[in-house]
């Protein structure tokens, strides 16, 4: 998603005291939890970006449990949900990505199989074309295999499940109603906007092959997930 520039340094809200550890902590508790209605729940493990000074992180927590809140409102009509399974800091120089090589450096090394990882930049340029971006799914240039979700410190707030889209395998989309359609539009309102009901379909199935080579790994599966993964 293309981003016409921000006053980043608007967002340096947050000052954590106490230890890195616990900082950690801080900014993963205000997340919310995944929905209990879900039938599964998929882990993020989640890099965060800090600002020069190493003690604040480039975002806050109110807008990162905005974004896994509004990946949990669209994904809920898929069957999954998300949670916050692992917060770790990015190191110093890693806040601002350029390149596709420093796309690739954010998660060689760090991507493990079982859940998402997603890395919190603080700037995210775009690599096609002049510019910044709000995300990109992103796949290693040696492996594709290996994936994950950079996400700017500023996005929008349904930009993290607009990637994880890409991440369980949808492409853009023409669906007037669908936050994979890119095409700027008045109708229906935004606030209608989530997945299409054949992109909700594309993604379960999605969920079913990722779980079944445990690419990822339920944190919690209800007995009724048991039931969808013997429909075809
Ligand atoms: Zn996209």
């Amino acid at each position: 998603m293309s981003w016409p520039g921000a006053n980043i340094s608007a967002a340096i809200v947050l000052v954590l005291s106490g230890t890195a550890a616990q900082a950690l902590d801080a900014i993963g508790r205000p997340s919310p939890a995944c929905p209990a209605t879900s039938p599964v729940c998929v882990g993020l493990r989640l890099h965060l970006a800090t600002q020069a000074d190493g003690t604040s992180f480039t975002h806050t927590p109110e807008w990162l449990a905005g974004q896994i809140a509004e990946a949990n409102r669209h994904f809920a009509g898929v069957g999954v949900g998300f949670e916050v399974a692992e917060t770790a800091r990015l190191g110093p120089n890693e806040g601002t990505v350029v390149t596709r090589a420093d796309r690739d450096r954010l998660g060689r090394g760090r991507w493990r199989r079982g859940a998402i990882s997603v890395f919190i930049v603080q700037r995210l340029m775009d690599v096609d074309a002049p510019g910044e971006r709000q995300g990109v799914h992103w796949r290693d240039r040696k492996d594709a295999a290996r994936r994950w979700i950079i996400v700017a410190a500023e996005a929008t707030d349904w930009v993290l499940a607009h990637e994880l889209g890409h991440y369980f395998s949808l492409p853009h989309s023409r669906y007037a109603d669908s936050i994979m359609n890119k095409t700027p539009r008045l109708a229906p309102p935004v606030s209608t906007w989530s997945f299409a009901k054949p992109e909700q379909h594309l993604l379960r199935r999605s969920l079913r092959q990722m779980l079944s080579t445990r690419e990822l790994v339920a944190t919690r599966a209800k007995r009724e997930t048991r039931s969808a993964h013997r429909q075809k």
